[in-house]
C-alpha cells in the first residue's frame, strides 16, 4: 500500500514535472505563475511521499515541516494567479501580508524539528508497512492552518464568485479550478481530522495545477466560439450554408434563406445540393465557383457563388459549403460606369466608343448582313453656338438625337460621334435616302434666322467593307460629305472607292512636294494678256507640275490641296521668282514692256510677309515692280479687309499693279470695290459662261465695267474663248482679254517664240 502510494506520488511527480516544462515557451502572462504553482505541487507531492519512506525520526519532521512549509507558499502563489485570472483584485497588500505569515510558519515549521510545538511524530502503519507521520499538536498547529486555509478560503470564494455570476459559456473555466480546490481542501482536512495515515491531497494538488494550467493558458470557450462563428455568419451579406458527408444541411445563414425564399425549410437545400451535385461522389468533389444572376424583390441580383469541399485532418471529405457572395452594389457601379463610358452625357444616345462597340457586335452577329453607315455633320456648327448661344446650341444636338430616335427604325443603332456629328448603322435594306433627305430638312428648321439657316449634310457609306474599322467607315461616310459641303443644296452624297483613291493620291503628291520643287517639277506656263488691238501685254503666270510618272497635272489637282496642307506658299514664292528671273531676262534684252501676273493664295498672307517678299524679290533681281502684277482674290481680299486695304496701299505705293481676282465669283464684289483701290479688275469667267441668261449677265458685266472705269481700274477680263465675246466686251470698254480664244496658257518657251518675234532666247 505504501509502496503504491510513493510510486503514485512519483509518477504524478514526474507528469507535473514533464508538463511544467513543456509550457516554458507559452507566451501568457501566467506562465511564470503557473510554473510557480507546478514547482510547489511538485515539491508537496515528493515531500509528502517521504512520510512512507523508512526513515529516522529528526529527517521525517524534517521533510513533513517542508512539505507544510511549501503549501503555504503554493496557497500564496494561487492566490497571485486567482487575481490575475478573474481580473478580482484584493490587493497587493494582503499577499503581502500573507507572505509575512508564511515567511514566519516556515521558520516555526522548521524550528519544529527540535522544539516539535507543531507536530510530532508518530507510528501509524499503511497495510503491513509501519511509517512515522505526524501528530498535530494544538494549538500552535493552528497558525500553521490559518496562514493556509486563510488564502484558501479567499481563492475559493473569488472562484466561486466568479461560477456563479459568470455567463454560462465562461463558467467551465473557473468550475475546475473550484472543483479542485474544494477536493483539495476536503481531502485534507479528512486527512487532518480524521487522522488518515498519509495526506492524499498533493496528489490532487497536480491535477489541480494541471487543469490550471489547461483552462489558463489553452482553453479556449466553445461556445464563444460557436457564438461569433454563427453571429458573424448569420449577419453577413454573403449566403452560406454547410452540408455533412451524407448531404444534409447543416448550416444555412440568413442571406442564403433569403437568396432561397427558404424560411426553416433546409430540405430545400439539400434538394437543391442533390441536384448540383449530379451524382458526383463527395471525394469527386472539388473546389469551383460561378457567376449567378437572380430576381429578388423584383431587382435583379448578381452573386459570386463558390463552392468548397471540408475535409478533415487526414485529407478525407467531412462535408462541404458554399459561400454566395452578393456583388449586386459593385455589378451596378459597374454597369453605371459602362453606361456613362458608352453613352454621350448630353443626348444620352451612344458616344463613340459606344456606337463603335455596338456596330461591332451587331456585324459579328450578322456575318451574311450587308450594312450601311450614314453620317451626318452640320456646316458651320460653331455658328450656331455663336448666333443662339451655348444653351441653344446644346437643345439643338438634343433634338437631333430625339429626331434620331423618332426616325430610325428597329436594328438600327445610332450615336454621336462628336460635337455635331452623328452617324447611323443599319442594315442595307433599311436604308432609303427619302428619310435622310427629309431628316435634314427638318433638323435644318431648327436653327434658322435672317443670317444664319443651318444645313445639314449626309454622307453615306452604302455596304460597308466589313473588313475595315467601324472608324474608317464613319470616315468614309464623312468624307462623302466632303465633296458637297458648301453646297447648299446637294443633302445626301455617297462614298465610293475614287474618293479613297483621291485621298491617296493627294497623300502621294505631298510626299512628294518637296523633291519636285528641288527638281523644278513646277513649271511657269504664260497666258497672254492681249489689248483690244490683239497687242499682247503681257501674262498670268500659270504653274503645271510636269511629274516625271504621271505627266503634266493641272493646278487645280494640286493648288487646293497644297493650300490645304499649308505648302502653297513655298511654291507660290517659286513661281514668283521664277517670274522676276524671266522679267529681269526681258529686261537685261531690252523687252521692259511685258508684265507677268502672279497669283497670291489667299493661305500666302498667313503664311509669308507679302511685302517684305515681294520688295526683296524686285530688288533682288533688279527688275521694275510695275512689270509684277500681283492677282489678289477677292476671298482673300475678304477675310481681313482693314489690313488687306494697308497692305494693296503699301504695295501699290512701292510700285507694284494690284489685281482683284476672280471678281465677281465671291458674294461682297460690290462692296469690295468700294474699300480697295486697286490697279486692275479680273472679271471671273463666270460671268462669261453663264450663257442661259445672256442679255442679264451682258447687262451686269457692262455695269460692272462701266462703274471699273469710274473707280479708275482697268479691266481684264477672263475666260474669253469666242468672237462674240471679245465684240461685247471691247463694247462695253473692256481693256484687256485673257482666254483660249486669243491663247491657251503655254510654257514660256513658246509664249516668247510666239509673241517676241523670236528675238528672244534663253
Ligand atoms: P485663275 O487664276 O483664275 O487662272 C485662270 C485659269 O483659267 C487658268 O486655269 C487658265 O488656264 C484658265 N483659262 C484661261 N483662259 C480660259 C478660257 O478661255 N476658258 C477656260 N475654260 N479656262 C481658261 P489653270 O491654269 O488651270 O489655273 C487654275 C487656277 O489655279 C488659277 O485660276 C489659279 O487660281 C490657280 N493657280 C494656277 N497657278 C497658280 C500658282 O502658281 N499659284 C497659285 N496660288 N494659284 C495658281
Ligand atoms: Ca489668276
Ligand atoms: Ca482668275
Amino acid at each position: 500500500m505504501a509502496q503504491l502510494f510513493l510510486w503514485t506520488s512519483n509518477i504524478i511527480a514526474v507528469i507535473v514535472i514533464i508538463l511544467s516544462i513543456k509550457i516554458k515557451n507559452v507566451k501568457h502572462e501566467l506562465t511564470k505563475n503557473i510554473q510557480c504553482i507546478y514547482a510547489c505541487a511538485i515539491a508537496c507531492i515528493l515531500l509528502n511521499a517521504a512520510d512512507v519512506l523508512p526513515i529516522r525520526e529528526g529527517a521525517s519532521l524534517l521533510l513533513h515541516g517542508l512539505y507544510l512549509a511549501v503549501t503555504d507558499w503554493l496557497v500564496i502563489a494561487l492566490m497571485v494567479y486567482a487575481r490575475k485570472y478573474t481580473g478580482i483584485s484584493f490587493g497587493k497588500r494582503l499577499t503581502k501580508f500573507f507572505c509575512v505569515l508564511a515567511l514566519a510558519d516556515t521558520i516555526s515549521l522548521l524550528v519544529n524539528v527540535f522544539t516539535r510545538h507543531m507536530f510530532d511524530s508518530k507510528p501509524a502503519s499503511i497495510g503491513n508497512t509501519t511509517i512515522t507521520t505526524a501528530q498535530m499538536k494544538l494549538p500552535m498547529y493552528i497558525t500553521h492552518l490559518a496562514v493556509a486555509y486563510f488564502p484558501v478560503a479567499i481563492v475559493l470564494v473569488i472562484f466561486g464568485y466568479k461560477v456563479f455570476t459568470t455567463t454560462k459559456m465562461y463558467r467551465t473555466k473557473y468550475r475546475s479550478v473550484f472543483l479542485s480546490l474544494i477536493l483539495i481542501v476536503a481531502a485534507n482536512v479528512g486527512y487532518r481530522f480524521f487522522e488518515t495515515p498519509v495526506d492524499i491531497s498533493p496528489i490532487l494538488y497536480a491535477f489541480m495545477a494541471i487543469s490550471i494550467c489547461y483552462f489558463t493558458l489553452y482553453y479556449v470557450p466553445r461556445g464563444l466560439v460557436t457564438r461569433l462563428l454563427s453571429h458573424t455568419l448569420k449577419d453577413m451579406d454573403n449566403g452560406i450554408m454547410c452540408f455533412d458527408r451524407e448531404g444534409k444541411c447543416v448550416y444555412a445563414n440568413t442571406e442564403i434563406k433569403r437568396l432561397f425564399n427558404a424560411d426553416g425549410d433546409l430540405s430545400k437545400f439539400e434538394e437543391n445540393y442533390r441536384v448540383w451535385k449530379r451524382g458526383r461522389k463527395p471525394e469527386e468533389l472539388t473546389e469551383e465557383s460561378w457567376q449567378d444572376e437572380k430576381m429578388l424583390d423584383g431587382e435583379m441580383n448578381y452573386f459570386h457563388t463558390t463552392f468548397k469541399p471540408l475535409l478533415d485532418e487526414n485529407g478525407n471529405h467531412a462535408g462541404a459549403f458554399f459561400v454566395s457572395e452578393n456583388h449586386t452594389k459593385d455589378i451596378l457601379e459597374l454597369k453605371k460606369q459602362q453606361y456613362r463610358a458608352l453613352h454621350d452625357k448630353l443626348t444620352g444616345i451612344y458616344n463613340r466608343e459606344g456606337f463603335i462597340e455596338r456596330v461591332s457586335r451587331m456585324i459579328d452577329q450578322n456575318p451574311e448582313a450587308d450594312f450601311t453607315m450614314v453620317c451626318t455633320d452640320i456646316k458651320d456648327f460653331k455658328l450656331v453656338n455663336e448666333l443662339f448661344g451655348e444653351r441653344r446650341g446644346d437643345e439643338i444636338l438634343m433634338q437631333i438625337a430625339e429626331l434620331l430616335m423618332s426616325k430610325t427604325s428597329e436594328g438600327t443603332i445610332y450615336g454621336r460621334l462628336g460635337t455635331d456629328r452623328f452617324a447611323i448603322f443599319m442594315r442595307t435594306e433599311l436604308y432609303h435616302e427619302d428619310t435622310y433627305v427629309e431628316y435634314a430638312r427638318n433638323l435644318s428648321k431648327l436653327a434658322s434666322n435672317d443670317v444664319y439657316h443651318m444645313v445639314i449634310h449626309v454622307g453615306v457609306y452604302k455596304n460597308v467593307n466589313k473588313k475595315h474599322r467601324i472608324v474608317t467607315m464613319c470616315d468614309h461616310a464623312l468624307l462623302a460629305i466632303e465633296k458637297i459641303k458648301d453646297d447648299y443644296q446637294q443633302i445626301v452624297a455617297y462614298y465610293d472607292e475614287t474618293l479613297s483613291q483621291n485621298i491617296k493620291n493627294d497623300n502621294q503628291l505631298v510626299g512628294e512636294f518637296d523633291k519636285a520643287l528641288a527638281k523644278g517639277e513646277f513649271c511657269m506656263f504664260l497666258q497672254a494678256q492681249v489689248s483690244r488691238e490683239h497687242v499682247v501685254q503681257g501674262a498670268e503666270a500659270l504653274t503645271r507640275w510636269m511629274h516625271p510618272d504621271v505627266g503634266m497635272i493641272p493646278p487645280a489637282s494640286f493648288i487646293p490641296l497644297f493650300e490645304k496642307v499649308s505648302l502653297i506658299h513655298r511654291l507660290d514664292m517659286y513661281i514668283w521668282e521664277q517670274a522676276c528671273i524671266k522679267l529681269k531676262q526681258w529686261k537685261e534684252q531690252g523687252k521692259t514692256d511685258l508684265y507677268i501676273s502672279v497669283n497670291i493664295s489667299p493661305k500666302d498672307f498667313y503664311l509669308v510677309d507679302i511685302y517684305t517678299t515681294f520688295t526683296m524679290l524686285v530688288e533682288k533681281y533688279g527688275i521694275n515692280p510695275a512689270n509684277l502684277r500681283l492677282e489678289i482674290t477677292e476671298t482673300a481680299l475678304m477675310a481681313d479687309i482693314n489690313k488687306q486695304i494697308a497692305l494693296i496701299e503699301k504695295l501699290r505705293a512701292y510700285g507694284f499693279a494690284v489685281e482683284i481676282d476672280d471678281f465677281g465669283s465671291g458674294y461682297s464684289s460690290l462692296n469690295t470695290l468700294k474699300d480697295i483701290r486697286a490697279d486692275v479688275l479680273k472679271l471671273d469667267m463666270g460671268f462669261l459662261s453663264k450663257t442661259e441668261f445672256k442679255d442679264r449677265s451682258n447687262a451686269v458685266i457692262d455695269a460692272v465695267v462701266t462703274l471699273s472705269k469710274q473707280l479708275g481700274l482697268s479691266v481684264v477680263s477672263e475666260g474669253v474663248e469666242t468672237v462674240e465675246q471679245v465684240d461685247f466686251l471691247t463694247k462695253t470698254g473692256c481693256d484687256v482679254f485673257q482666254g483660249y480664244y486669243f491663247a491657251r496658257p503655254m510654257p514660256v518657251k513658246d509664249f516668247e517664240e510666239k509673241y517676241m518675234n523670236n528675238t528672244i532666247h534663253e
